[in-house]
């Protein structure tokens, strides 16, 4: 099999000139056009699917699976690099940016220099894919996307996740708002001003651009539009920016927003053929509804079963890529509970591709109902409780979860986690900026909100609990959904004041309460009540001096 490495490399072009002056602005479109008038590169410029796959099967190791998927690999990185994120620091954002771990500073010079580096890689290369699309489904608020890449993988990727444009929009599509270099196979520069290691991600908002080095891990470059909505939707348009997934009942037309943190179940949750799919991770919420931001959705693969979860296990065939799956080398038959590669194996597949999704993915009306996922590996919260307003800023400021294995790099047992707004690495703003965004507008539209915990029961994952089953999370949200729920009789769960049902129709009534659910003694539940209790109190302190006195008194009492 011919692999990139056997294939002649392409000398320094007369173009060098322009390519490496940083100060043109039109820097995309002539990289684009020079490239193109280039009789040595080839650039696939927004090319078809079956194009990408007769590039992608070139690469090293990319095969096509047994259902039509193409199969490819992302090299050392199989999860995003959250160390390795940096803003630029220039005068149009930086009073605006949440500084901090989560958004480093990089200045100028070295954006320079990365972006340099990111481009002079792609200059090196035979073939180049490029990828013009939006981001964000309602017209008023989209933005135009191009991707530069030299994998077929990441082009393909792409062009499932963001919104696919028609011939015509394509005809008329003009410069990108915003541009992505992704030169991922090539390292960042360690002895450059503030480099860590050999992986960056730098986001420019006032180039509106990104360099990818160093990881090809393709969930980057998704996430990196994710937190330019962070930014530009609030600043721009006072739009709120979600981290979650939504559906849309077919005959009431009412939607659901599942907020929560990687492995919770967001993309699981929201594929319910009862219910039409609108997003399942990244959304907008403007005065006329909800959008999402993507055209396609990345659903985690490993334990994946055609039984549990038939929707997206039938999405995977031609047009889907799988990452980082192990297969059989003779049937190309997908092992997917084969963790050995990674556990973060996943799969990108157009929205379309989802037999119950709503196109286009927007809904003209206002949530009615707000998930708030958690997956506690600890099984001490209730796999649903009725939160009150308090409560619920309570909680989606916290942003509890345990983290499991696989979705960022180094992360191998389950660990508590708080991470505001339940997306924390995403944010480009204040954590409270948006929690006062859904504050008014849950106020304004009336939503009820619920915590739903998708983790452990019975004792913590460590302890022999079990993790509560599909099925029953499953009931729980239609009787969310039918309005049952709302209407039940709750009593009240200790130490976190949370109103808990006392019976759900499919549901095992003594798994609705942990304190009956627990196997391993009342004094041990007591202690990890308190244990999880304790690190919600110590995480909120970050907060205490901006959230209200009835949002502090809605968390855990001591
Ligand atoms: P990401 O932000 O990384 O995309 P996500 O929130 O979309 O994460 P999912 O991809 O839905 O998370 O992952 C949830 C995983 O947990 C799936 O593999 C699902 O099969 C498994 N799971 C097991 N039990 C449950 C449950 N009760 N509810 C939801 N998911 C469950
Ligand atoms: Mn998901």
């Amino acid at each position: 099999m011919p692999s990139v490495d056997t294939l002649p490399q392409v000398g320094v072009h007369s173009t060098a000139t322009i390519l490496n002056n940083p100060n043109n602005n039109d820097f995309g479109r002539q990289f684009i056009q020079k490239y193109l008038l280039n009789e040595d590169v080839l650039v696939r410029h927004n090319a078809a699917v079956p194009t990408l796959y007769e590039d992608g099967l070139l690469e090293k190791g990319t095969m096509i699976s047994s259902t039509g998927a193409l199969m490819a690999f992302s090299g050392k990185k199989t999860g995003r690099s959250p160390k390795d994120k940096r803003i630029v620091d220039e005068e149009t954002s930086t009073n605006e940016i949440w500084w901090g771990p989560v958004n480093k500073k990089v200045d100028e010079h070295t954006w320079l220099v990365s972006r340099s580096r990111a481009i002079d890689y792609l200059r090196t290369r035979q073939k180049l894919f490029v990828v013009d699309a939006y981001a964000g489904w309602d017209p008023r608020y989209r933005i135009k996307v191009r991707i530069i890449c030299a994998r077929a993988y990441h082009a393909l990727f792409m062009r499932n996740m963001l919104i696919r444009p028609t011939e015509e929009e394509l005809a008329s599509f003009g410069e990108p708002d915003f541009t992505i270099y992704n030169a991922g196979q090539f390292p960042a520069n360690i002895h450059t001003r503030g480099m860590t290691s050999n992986t960056s991600v730098e986001i420019n908002f006032k180039a509106m651009e990104m360099v990818i080095l160093g990881t090809e891990y393709a969930g980057e470059m998704k996430k990196g539009i994710f937190t330019v909505m962070f930014y530009l939707m609030p600043i721009r348009h006072k739009i709120l920016t979600l981290h979650s997934s939504a559906n849309q009942g077919v005959k009431e037309g009412d939607v659901t927003l599942f907020f929560g943190l990687s492995g919770t179940g967001k993309t699981t949750l929201s594929a319910d053929p009862h219910r039409e799919l609108i997003g399942d991770d990244e959304h907008c919420w403007s005065d006329h509804g909800v959008f999402n931001i993507e055209g396609g959705c990345y659903a985690k693969c490993l334990d994946l079963s055609g039984e549990k979860e038939p929707e997206i296990y039938n999405a995977i065939k031609f047009g889907a890529v799988l990452e980082n799956v192990v297969y059989d080398p003779e049937s190309r038959e997908v092992d997917y509970e084969n963790p050995n590669f990674t556990e973060n194996t996943r799969c990108s597949y157009p929205i379309e591709y989802i037999p119950s999704a709503k196109l286009p993915c927007l809904a003209d009306s206002h949530p009615k109902n707000i998930i708030l996922l958690t997956c506690d590996a600890r099984g001490v919260l209730p796999p649903v409780s009725k939160l009150t307003k308090a409560q619920v800023m309570y909680h989606f400021i916290s942003g509890y979860t345990s983290k499991m294995a696989g979705t960022e790099e180094g992360v191998t047992e389950p660990e508590a986690t708080f991470s505001a707004c339940f997306g924390q690495p995403f944010l480009a703003l204040h954590p409270m900026r948006y929690a006062q965004q859904l504050s008014d507008k849950m106020a304004e539209h009336n939503a009820t909100a619920w915590l739903l915990n998708t983790g452990w029961t019975g004792n913590s994952a460590a302890k022999g609990g079990k993790r509560c089953p599909l099925k029953y999370t499953r009931a729980i949200l239609d009787a969310i959904h039918d309005g049952s729920l709302a209407k039940a009789e709750y009593e009240t769960f200790g130490t976190f004041g949370l109103n808990v049902p006392v019976a759900i129709p499919g549901v095992p009534s003594e798994l609705l309460n942990p304190q009956k659910s627990w196997v391993g003694g009342e004094k041990e539940f007591e202690k990890e009540v308190k244990n999880l209790g304790t690190l919600f109190a110590e995480n909120f302190t970050k907060y205490s001096d901006q959230a209200t006195a009835e949002v502090q008194a809605a968390g855990p009492v001591l």
